[in-house]
């Protein structure tokens, strides 16, 4: 059996929640929107129920949650969507840093070409910005600093706490993209203090094509986001389209799961971790770790094997593992890592770097295959 160690692009659904789909899909027939029948209010009635269970875990009101179909758009939406108040209150200013995903950054490259400045602060060479790097580019007339909690390449821990603070105090609208850490840093994210979260449900055992954007509202207000797409006013205007019902509450289904559970599986997975630490350190293959590990979430491990370059060995790998050398959105056409580069690493070292991510359904972790096709390769 192939090793599955791409958690990090997506985790297995759990059996709960197809049986939660899969009764939805059987028993449910409306339009949650449907006002005039039954069937529209039963409908409804799990759309609610997953908006609770998905407020519940972030601690955060029903209200304040607004399903989307993934994290990219929730993202493009916390950010695109607040170019007309950026334009119209003199606030033409974001702030966000040069390791966040694909969908945070290429949506800020748009708003770049419509005139709106966008500075990006570069991490450590252990990958992680600090919050001084983030505050010293914040100005008066910033309108959204926008951060991810965890990387997705190196597992690496950003300050949000402390950003989110400094942003509130400044009156700066601060967005998360967690979509690496919800279910996961689950008292973290409740801790924190924040205008807009993104999240989504195929990396917390649910499916895809289902997330949500928070958009927490102070003094009665939400952020003032104006919507990217029009239409029946679903979603309080603020992303209308027919709901996914099913979708929907396999979402919710799966963020119940992880809040009865997360302790249990970053404990699983943080002794997963440390098998994969004594294997690698018992073995004689050279290998450097990259990212902080003291900053690094329980689930991820970013690696180079000295002199092997990572698509070789991705494709020596293919019978034994399922593994990654980066992010699934820029993994296509290999690209040597920006989050590695922008780390300052040796071309070298960014050239062989692999990604290994598991989660609550990993069993264990047997490095053997691994690490006897990486000795002979470094032997050669
Ligand atoms: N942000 C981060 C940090 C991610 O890791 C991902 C998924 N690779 C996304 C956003 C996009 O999420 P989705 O697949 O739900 O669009």
């Amino acid at each position: 059996m192939i090793q599955y160690l791409d958690y990090n692009a997506s985790t297995p659904i759990d059996t709960q929640v197809v049986d939660c789909i899969m009764q939805v899909y059987k028993d449910i027939i409306g339009n949650a929107d449907s006002r005039t029948h039954k069937h529209g209010e039963q409908a409804k009635q799990v759309v609610e129920n997953a908006r609770l269970q998905i407020a519940t875990l972030l601690g955060v009101l029903p209200k304040e949650v607004y399903f989307t179909s993934g994290a990219t758009e929730s993202n493009n939406l916390a950010i695109l969507g607040l170019q007309a108040y950026a334009n119209t209150h003199g606030k033409n200013h974001m702030v966000s840093t040069v390791i966040e995903h694909k969908s945070v950054l290429e949506p800020l490259m748009q708003l770049q070409k419509q005139g709106i400045a966008v500075d990006f602060a570069k991490p450590n060479g252990g990958g992680s910005v600090s919050c001084d790097a983030m505050i010293d580019l914040i100005k008066p007339h910033t309108a959204l600093v926008t951060m991810q909690q965890v990387n997705n390449e190196t597992g690496v821990v950003q300050p949000i706490q402390e950003v989110g603070e400094y942003c509130k105090a400044k009156g700066v609208w601060f967005h998360i993209d967690a979509a690496q850490s919800f279910g996961k840093m689950v008292e973290e994210l409740r801790r924190s203090s924040y205008d807009m979260l993104s999240v989504s449900g195929h990396k917390i055992y649910g499916p895809q094509g289902i997330g949500a954007l928070v958009l927490k509202t102070k003094n009665y207000k939400r952020p003032p986001l104006c919507p990217l797409v029009f239409g029946g006013g679903q979603e309080n205007g603020m992303r209308p389209g027919t709901s996914s019902v099913a979708l929907i509450a396999g979402f919710g289904k799966a963020a119940e799961l992880a809040n009865h559970n997360y302790k249990k599986w970053q404990q699983h997975c943080h002794l997963i971790k440390t098998s994969v630490l004594q294997q690698l350190s018992q073995s004689k293959a050279r290998y450097t770790i990259n990212g902080d590990q003291t900053r690094c979430v329980n689930n991820t491990l970013n690696l180079s094997f000295e002199g092997i370059n990572s698509e070789a060995l991705l494709l020596a790998l293919k019978s034994e593992y399922s593994v990654s050398n980066g992010s699934a959105c820029t993994s296509k056409d290999y690209q040597p890592s920006f989050v590695l580069q922008a780390m300052g690493l040796a071309p070298e070292i960014i050239a062989s770097a692999i990604r290994l991510s598991w989660g609550k359904d990993t069993p264990s972790i047997n490095l053997d295959p691994m690490l006897s096709i990486v000795q002979d390769m470094q032997s050669c």
